[in-house]
């Protein structure tokens, strides 16, 4: 035949081999064939003569091994992966044996599907699908989903899904083999009519009755063409301009918009429930634990900033360096400091200590801290009975004591009020002249009075502990600037008496600064425990789409066959992991501050403290869980063979 226009298909001694284990399958021996805009062809021949192949390697689903394919004068055979995707999305439209609708949308969405991937406009999209649908005859239909349709129907809804970007060319490939005779008419009926308005159709059959439709047949054995009756002379339809009908889906947009993607990944989610749910539960669990765990961190950080900080700002702490030359503390030293030092508000020597403390109700092992009335104050505790000591109490040695409020309360039993009665310790008897109040952060065991008791500094020093040497002198400075000018004079001051470098003397600030680093690595090893179970949960994330891109294997290759970019796919998946992992993650965040909260409202302080900060790490821990843990199943999706998929 001679056509004076090139041919919209081209191939040129086109071979297509597959590896078979160690052998090598020729499924395409050498094919060369033009086809020219507007043509009907039959292609036959027995099964596994190659037809598929050959369809999809002009429908871009495959490539060839060998051998040259152009279309409308552009190399196929060495395009990439996009330029193939759009030629699938706009140029080409299969027709599947089997349908392949997606069996979760209606057959309305299911036409519109291939218009997403071009970019066209929802409500563009939802009319030229209602449109096509009637066309074919299916107005009453829109709304069901596959299973709803009858054999007939379904391929209806394809070829209307085929026709939605306006491909020129409609490849079918044993479009009638799964549907009724009467049905199968009317399927080639419809093709026919295609080709009648001037669309190229190129469709694989079995049946010489349905053969007859076309204008051409084209007959493969062995993957070789066998015989090819040509184009029928005098076919106006051939002549005919090139049915170039991608202007009717104008592209709008380069790609999917995120809309669309999330609105899949949402079906896609809900469609598998129990996994889902599953799947939550574990970011879920991650998130609380992160976020939980920073912020008990977070509480005990300020609980532990809350005690320093009430040694007043000017505070200063003295105490003996341990080691081989540690030397002793002693009580001369605090006279000293107290006697030539200027500028000093007050200056507390203290010894600590533990002993037996026999109540009338129970006996219990305590620690005691040998010290002065006013350090007490200072410290910020309170007394809910009785009175501090004083200066007395520690000159005449007397066997006065205070107990912590936990510590009396086990001592006298609960309802008691011990001030005025006598416990014994070591063996002693020590009038219980006051109880603290129980206002203090209990969290975490950092309640250094209420399970200890007090005595008079000189009672300890004699009575108790029988010593001299101090394990602290407690010092504040009359005036915040005067810290560092105080600090140097007590630290060459001890060392006239001592020698250098025998006690660490360290400000406010410096022992903030270390409570402060301790707070940190608090921080740190909660919130890496935290950060443990959100990789677990991650795995979780990455075992649940992994399972979901092999169940959707033939769904994905169907989205491709229809135009999809693997960047596409690529979205569609991440999209589904960060959904996931987001609301499990805004599902975790809120179940750590209702239980934060919960916690809180059963102490004094605050317990579990949340700053935005925090929040903040616990939700984006969560999504950036889902994506990261996403990504490797979403990389296998759309890299995925399209014919491979299909086959699955
Ligand atoms: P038809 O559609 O005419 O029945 P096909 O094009 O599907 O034939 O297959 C042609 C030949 O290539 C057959 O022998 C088939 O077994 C082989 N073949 C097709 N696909 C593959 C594949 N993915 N791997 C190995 N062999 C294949
Ligand atoms: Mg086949």
């Amino acid at each position: 035949m001679e056509h004076n226009r090139p041919p919209l298909i081209a191939l040129n001694d086109v071979s297509r081999r597959y590896r078979a284990g160690d052998a090598e399958v020729g499924a395409l021996k050498g094919v060369t064939l033009e086809i020219h805009a507007g043509e009907f062809v039959a292609v036959m021949g027995p099964s596994g003569s190659g037809k598929t192949t050959l369809m999809n390697i002009i429908g871009c689903l495959d490539q060839p091994s060998g051998g040259e394919y152009f279309y409308g004068g552009q190399p196929v055979h060495s395009a990439g992966v996009d330029d193939r995707a759009r030629l699938r999305r706009e140029a080409f439209g299969f027709v599947f044996q089997d349908y392949n609708l997606l069996r979760m949308v209606t057959a309305q969405e299911n036409v519109e599907m291939p218009a997403i991937y071009a970019g066209m406009r929802k409500r563009m999209r939802w009319a030229r699908a209602a449109d096509l649908l009637s066309t074919l005859g299916l107005s009453h239909r829109t709304g069901h989903h596959p299973n709803e349709l009858s054999g007939g129907e379904r391929q209806r809804v394809a070829i209307a899904r085929a026709l939605m970007n306006g491909a020129a060319v409609v490849l079918a490939d044993e479009p009638t083999g799964s549907v009724d005779s009467r049905n199968g008419k009317e399927i080639m009926a419809q093709l026919a009519a295609l080709s009648e308005r001037g669309r190229t159709v190129i469709v694989v059959t079995h049946d010489r009755a349905v053969a007859r439709y076309a204008n051409r047949r084209i007959e493969l054995f062995d993957g070789r063409m066998t015989s090819d009756t040509g184009a029928e002379p005098g076919d106006a339809r051939v002549s005919a301009a090139p049915a170039s009908r991608a202007g009717a889906a104008r592209i709008q947009a380069p790609v999917a918009s995120l809309a669309e993607s999330a609105r899949t990944a949402r079906r896609a989610l809900r469609g598998n429930k129990s996994r889902t749910a599953l799947t939550l539960l574990g970011i879920v669990i991650g998130v609380f634990s992160v976020t939980a765990m920073l912020g008990v961190a977070q509480g005990m950080r300020n609980s532990i900033l809350d005690s320093v900080r009430q040694l007043g700002g000017s505070g200063i702490t003295i105490s003996p360096r341990f080691g081989e030359d540690s030397k002793p503390l002693t009580l001369s030293d605090a006279a000293a400091i107290r006697s030539q030092i200027p500028n000093l508000l007050w200056v507390a020597p203290e010894m600590n200590g533990g002993g037996i403390l026999v109540g009338a109700k129970n006996s219990e092992s305590a620690r005691i801290t040998a010290t002065t009335g006013r350090a007490m104050q200072e410290r910020g505790l309170l007394l809910a009975q009785g009175a501090f000591f004083d200066e007395g109490h520690s000159e005449r040695y007397a066997p006065v004591v205070i107990l912590g409020g936990l510590l009396a309360g086990s001592l006298f039993g609960e309802q008691a009020r011990p001030v005025g009665e006598y416990i014994l310790i070591s063996g002693e008897p020590y009038q219980v002249i006051g109880v603290l109040k129980r206002n203090e952060a209990t969290f975490g065991g950092f309640s250094p009075g209420q399970r200890a008791a007090h005595v008079p500094l000189m009672t300890g020093a004699t009575r108790l502990f029988g010593r001299d040497n101090l394990d602290s002198i407690q010092v504040v400075a009359a005036d915040t600037d005067e810290v560092e000018t105080v600090q140097n004079a007590i630290e060459a001051l001890l060392s006239r008496r001592h020698g250098g470098g025998a006690f660490r003397i360290a400000n406010q600030a410096e022992i903030l600064e270390v409570q402060n680093n301790i707070g940190r690595i608090a921080s740190l090893v909660f919130g890496a425990i935290g950060a443990i179970s959100l990789v677990v949960a991650g795995i979780g994330v990455m075992n649940i789409m992994l399972a979901s891109v092999a169940e959707r294997t033939r769904e994905i290759g169907l989205r491709m066959a229809i135009g999809a970019r693997e960047r596409d796919i690529l979205t569609q998946f991440i999209c589904e992991a960060a959904m996931v992992s987001g609301l499990g993650g805004a599902v975790g965040l809120i179940g750590a501050l209702g239980l934060g909260a919960l916690a809180n409202s059963f102490t004094p302080v605050a317990v579990v403290v949340f700053t935005p900060w925090i929040l903040l790490v616990g939700l984006s821990c969560a999504t950036l869980t889902g994506v990261i843990f996403g990504f490797a199943p979403a990389r296998r999706a759309a890299g995925m063979n399209p014919v491979a998929a299909l086959r699955a």
